[in-house]
């Protein structure tokens, strides 16, 4: 499956280059056009699917084994203290290629990638509110 006008399908097939750095049957990893730090690297299943909830289990499970194993590679090779795997989905979470893709950040101190995470506390039975409802749609 795969979309013409998307910018990793085009990657995919090679008809956009990349800097990859992984690649199997489902799955391609390749260095971020724009990196937030050093050795930003993106991962993708080969298939295209918009969005995470969109991703068959089976891909989704094959992401996953393969995240591990390029993070160590990713982190080790920059020389990184640490990591985020972020997914973002939707315009509003900042999603701004739609095939679905994991981002690996290396992170080191002071590097200021993310300065805004607005944790607040939840009003009285709010979160059990939220929880049953969520519940209630497993
Ligand atoms: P997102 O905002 O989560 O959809 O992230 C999309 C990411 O894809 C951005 O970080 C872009 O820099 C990256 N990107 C877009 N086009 C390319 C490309 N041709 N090669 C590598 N990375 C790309």
């Amino acid at each position: 499956m795969s979309s013409s006008d998307c910018v990793f399908c085009k990657i995919v097939s090679g008809r956009i280059p990349c800097k990859k750095i992984y690649e199997d049957e489902q799955i391609l990893a390749f260095l971020d056009i724009r990196p937030v730090s050093d050795g930003h690297t993106l991962v993708v299943p080969k298939a295209h699917f918009e969005k995470l909830h969109q991703c068959p289990p089976e891909v989704l499970s094959k992401v996953s084994s393969c995240v591990g194993k390029i993070v160590q590679a990713v982190v080790g090779a920059v020389g990184a203290a640490g990591y985020n795997v972020l997914c973002n989905n939707g315009r509003v979470a900042g999603q701004l290629v739609d095939h679905v893709h994991f981002h690996i950040i290396p992170r080191n101190k002071g590097d200021e990638v993310f300065t805004r995470w607005p944790a607040y506390e939840y009003e009285q039975g709010r979160a059990d509110e939220i929880a049953e409802k969520i519940c209630e749609r497993l």
